[in-house]
């Protein structure tokens, strides 16, 4: 069958950013599922692979806008040392911390840098404003379940799930 809203796809995707650095890949582990129509990819290797079927390899380069969205100014802040009161000769350019989001979402922060009168964070996604090249290959294409179309991502052999 093909790839449509609804189709659950299994792929192997490699990920490289446009200097050609691997940035993830799932080769070496079982191919990845997601379910096609609900968001659990981005939509520009979404929109890539609708019509595709198993067997089907894809290259495709996703600006940001289809991605992972541009860099927004206002995500990056300055923070005072005293909010890391204690870990504060822990902290270094480069560290990663998950964070609830406005809407209760989870976020990625990134220390930018370090100075003397603050910290400044980067609540961007850690790839915002990149250009995503996508290797995909198409291993298994199957239906939806019910419960996989309510919970809006794929079922490992079509059991339940924590959520
Ligand atoms: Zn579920």
């Amino acid at each position: 069958m093909i790839i449509a809203d609804k189709s659950v796809v299994f792929m192997h995707y490699t990920l490289t950013d446009d200097q050609g650095q691997t940035i993830d890949t799932s080769a070496g582990r079982e191919p990845m599922p997601y379910l096609h129509g609900a968001n659990n990819i981005v939509p520009g290797l979404e929109k890539a692979l609708t019509g595709k079927s198993a067997g089907e390899t894809v290259k495709v380069s996703v600006p940001c806008e289809e991605g992972y969205g541009p860099v927004v100014p206002e995500a990056i802040q300055t923070i005072p040392v005293d909010a890391f009161a204690g870990v504060e000769e822990e902290i270094k350019p480069g560290m990663q911390f998950q964070a609830n989001g406005p809407e209760g979402q989870v976020q990625v922060i990134t220390i930018q840098e370090v100075r003397d009168d603050g910290i400044v964070v980067d609540g961007n996604h850690p790839l915002a404003g990149k250009t995503l090249h996508f290797e995909v290959e198409v291993t298994e294409v199957r239906e939806a379940t019910e419960v996989e179309l309510e919970h809006g991502h794929p079922h490992m052999e079509g059991g339940s799930c924590e959520h």
